[in-house]
C-alpha cells in the first residue's frame, strides 16, 4: 500500500492489483478531511488510516463509499466520527449482501467447487475477522456538492454502471477524479448490477472533466488515455456480445469466439464473463437489477480460462 500526493493536500492510497479485493482509496486533506473508500479488511484499513494520520492526525470528517462492494466498505466501522456518505442503493445492497464471516467461511471451505476456486484463492488472502458491516449514515440520491474549506468537492451518482450505487468524486480545481469501480486501469472490470449504456455515460462524464489525474477503483493511477482505453474495451465486448447473441451462441461460446487482443494482458481477463452475461440479460430485456447467479458466473470464468489454457498448450 502506497500513499501518493496527486495534488497539494490530495492523496491516492494505492494497492497493487492482485485480483479480487485489491482496490484503491483516497484522502482529500481539506475542510476536516474526506476519505474515499476503505479497504477490504480492518487491518488494511487501519494501516491506511495510519498513513493518513501521518499527514493529518485529526479524525476525518467525511468518508465516501463509492459503492457497496466489501473491498470499498468493510472498513467503515473504523471511521467512528465520520459522516459516511453513500448512495441509497449502496446502503440497501450492504444490508442484503452476504456478511463477511459467511464469505470467509465459504471461500475457505475445503470442498469449494472447482469453478470458483480461482476467486476463493484471491479472497483467502484477506482476514475478515471483526468486521461489522457499517452502513453509510448520509444517503444521497443524485449528487452532493461539498465545500471543503474553500475547495469544491462534487460527489456524483453515475449508476447503475458497475453496480447499482456508483458514485464518483470530482475535484474540479485540482482536476482529479476518484472513479471507484466505474474506472479500472489494465485490470478486467467486473460488471454487477447496471447497464452498458450507463457505464459508458459515466465514463464520458469523467472524460468531460478532462482530469489530470484519475484514481481508478483498481489498477495504477492514470489519466484520460487509460479511461478511453477502458471505454474501448467495454464497447468492443458489448458489440461482439451483441453479434454472438444474435447468432444464438451461449455466453461461454461467445467468449470463446472473442479475440481480446491486448486486453488478454489485463488482470484476470476471464472476468469478462460478468460483462457478457450482463449484456445477455440486457438483450433478453431483463431488468438491470435482475438477480445474478454469482457462482455460475465465476464457474463460467473458470471454464473460459481452462479453454484458453488448452489453446496455448
Ligand atoms: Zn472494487
Amino acid at each position: 500500500m502506497k500513499l501518493k500526493e496527486i495534488a497539494k493536500n490530495v492523496y491516492a492510497c494505492m494497492q497493487q492489483d492482485c485480483g479480487f479485493g485489491w482496490n484503491n482509496a483516497g484522502f482529500v486533506n481539506f475542510g476536516g478531511g474526506l476519505v474515499v473508500d476503505t479497504f477490504y479488511t480492518l487491518d488494511r484499513t487501519q494501516k491506511m488510516i495510519g498513513l493518513y494520520g501521518s499527514i493529518n492526525p485529526e479524525p476525518v470528517r467525511y468518508l465516501v463509499n463509492t459503492h457497496h462492494n466489501g473491498d470499498h466498505t468493510w472498513g467503515n466501522q473504523l471511521f467512528t466520527d465520520a459522516e459516511i456518505i453513500g448512495h441509497r442503493l449502496c446502503a440497501q445492497a450492504m444490508e442484503n449482501d452476504s456478511p463477511p464471516f459467511v464469505v470467509q467461511e465459504f471461500m475457505s471451505s475445503k470442498d469449494i467447487p472447482i469453478g470458483i476456486k480461482w476467486v476463493a484463492d484471491d479472497i483467502r488472502a484477506f482476514d475478515f475477522s471483526g468486521i461489522e458491516v457499517t452502513l453509510p449514515n448520509h444517503l444521497i440520491d443524485d449528487r452532493l456538492d461539498l465545500d471543503l474549506g474553500g475547495v469544491a468537492c462534487h460527489i456524483i451518482y453515475v449508476g447503475p454502471a458497475h453496480t447499482a450505487s456508483d458514485l464518483i468524486i470530482h475535484l474540479p480545481e485540482q482536476q482529479i477524479v476518484f472513479g471507484g469501480d466505474v474506472l479500472w486501469n489494465r485490470c478486467t472490470p467486473v460488471a454487477w448490477e447496471g447497464t452498458h449504456a450507463k457505464w459508458i455515460e459515466a465514463i464520458d462524464l469523467v472524460l468531460s472533466f478532462n482530469p489530470k489525474v484519475v484514481v481508478p477503483g483498481h489498477g495504477a493511477l492514470c489519466g484520460v488515455a487509460e479511461v478511453k482505453n477502458l471505454r474501448d474495451y467495454l464497447e468492443l465486448i458489448y458489440e461482439e456480445t451483441r453479434r454472438h447473441f444474435d447468432n444464438g451462441l451461449s455466453t461461454l461460446d461467445a467468449l470463446k469466439q472473442m479475440d481480446l487482443g491486448p486486453y488478454m494482458n489485463w488482470t484476470q481477463p476471464e472476468r469478462a464473463v460478468s460483462i457478457v452475461q450482463r449484456a445477455y440479460r440486457e438483450f433478453r430485456n431483463e431488468p438491470w437489477d435482475a438477480p445474478i447467479d454469482v457462482i455460475g458466473m465465476y464457474t463460467e470464468g473458470h471454464r473460459l480460462r481452462t479453454y484458453w489454457d488448452g489453446l496455448t498448450r
